[in-house]
């Protein structure tokens, strides 16, 4: 993949617009970034709207393996994780359907999720498609020892990181947005656009204090195993640490861990044999899959998203004295299962800056 990027500076901080349209400026090109992009495009064709981001590729969520499913959301309240959670699958679901599906990376799957314990239907169980208990005799294909009491049935997409964050780069180019590799050290910098929207993920924390960002570590591994084809979850309850095996197209990901607090992307040995015999317990066949490949990743963690308009106070010596701020980040280990539903609403959020002009 390559970034078609924006040819001169002044995209960056503003002014590269076209002379029709107001200048937009998202920061980040992770999938909340660029979704954002495409959806504000799409919705004010006539804008200019650029995407700075200090990395374009090799974000936290081109590595993720793109199963939509709400996971370290926080306190973000349940009717928005299913808004945004809704949205987002439709999307998913109309890219299955389309001609699109290859290129985007979209996969209709069965879900199957184990537990140790009963365990209540998710909030979320009305968005998914078929979703039910499980019956024993279910749960017994999966589970023939008979480990695991309850579990959870539904239908869900996959939508692998590596591809869809290619095809969402593809949709935002033949749109007419552009891309720009470059680090922002202060809002400042961006005075000249009419509205920034701010998809820095983690990156909050330094670029506008919000000190409330922390990451949640994942460590997961990646193995050739062509014969699993479903998305199988074993796990204690809700909020617990879970084994998963999530199918990708010439990958299986296989997890993981759950570290808040922890910065280190270092892959660790321990967590490497633990991830990797917690999935063969779950199924035995794993044994035989290469290991091709690993990652450790750091999950946007926050109380909750935040979605929201601000209007910024800038420093001194800009050319105006306040800037507005769309924020949308703090997705947790849910960006790809949100990002389309959160984008809608960033769309709007700047439409509603603009009109206050
Ligand atoms: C192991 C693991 C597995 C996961 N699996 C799934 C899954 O199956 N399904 C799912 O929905 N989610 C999954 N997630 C979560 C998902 O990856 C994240 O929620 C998502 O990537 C967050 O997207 P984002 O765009 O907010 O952030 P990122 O992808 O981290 O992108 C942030 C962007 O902001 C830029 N940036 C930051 N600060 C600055 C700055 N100062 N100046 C310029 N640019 C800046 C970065 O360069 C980058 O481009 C997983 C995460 C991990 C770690």
């Amino acid at each position: 993949m390559h970034a078609r990027a924006a040819s001169s500076a002044a995209a960056a901080g503003g002014g590269g617009g076209s002379s029709e349209g107001p200048s937009i400026c998202v920061v980040g090109a992770g999938v909340i970034g660029m979704t954002s992009a495409l959806r504000i495009k799409q919705a004010l064709p006539a804008a200019s709207v650029t995407v700075v981001a200090e990395q374009l590729e090799d974000t936290t969520s081109h590595c993720a393996g793109g199963l939509w499913k709400p996971y370290t959301l926080g306190d973000t309240p349940p009717e928005l994780v299913n808004r945004w959670g809704r949205d987002t699958l439709q999307h998913y679901l109309g890219l299955y359907q389309s001609p699109e599906a290859p290129a985007a990376g979209a996969v209709l799957t069965s879900a199957y999720q184990l537990f140790r314990q009963p365990v209540p239907n998710p909030e979320w169980a009305q968005v998914v498609p078929h979703f039910r208990q499980m019956s024993e005799a279910e749960r017994r294909v999966l589970d023939p020892e008979g480990s695991h009491s309850h579990g959870w049935f539904y239908t869900t997409v996959i939508t692998e990181g590596r591809l869809y964050m290619g095809w969402l780069a593809q949709q935002l180019a033949a749109a007419g947005g552009q891309r720009l590799a470059r680090r922002v050290a202060a809002v400042e910098e961006l005075a000249g656009h009419d509205v920034v929207v701010n998809c820095t993920g983690l990156g909050a924390k330094a670029l506008f204090g919000d000190d409330s960002c922390y990451p949640v570590r994942g460590h997961v591994l990646r193995v050739r195993a062509p014969w699993v084809r479903h998305y199988t979850n074993s796990e204690n309850g809700p909020g617990e640490e879970s084994t998963y095996i999530i199918p990708n197209s010439e990958t299986v990901v296989l997890g993981g861990t759950l570290g808040p607090g922890d910065w280190d992307t270092t892959p660790r040995e321990a967590d490497r044999r633990r991830i990797f015999e917690r999935a063969c317990a779950v199924l035995p066949s794993l044994r035989s899959a290469e290991l091709v490949a690993e990652w450790v990743g750091l999950r946007p963690g926050r109380p909750s998203v935040r979605l929201e308009l601000e209007e910024v106070q800038l420093k001194g010596g800009s050319s105006k004295p306040s800037l507005p701020v769309v924020h949308n980040y703090g997705h947790g280990g849910a960006g790809l299962t949100l990002a389309w539903g959160c984008a809608g609403d960033a769309a709007q959020l700047v439409q509603q800056a603009l009109a206050r002009r």
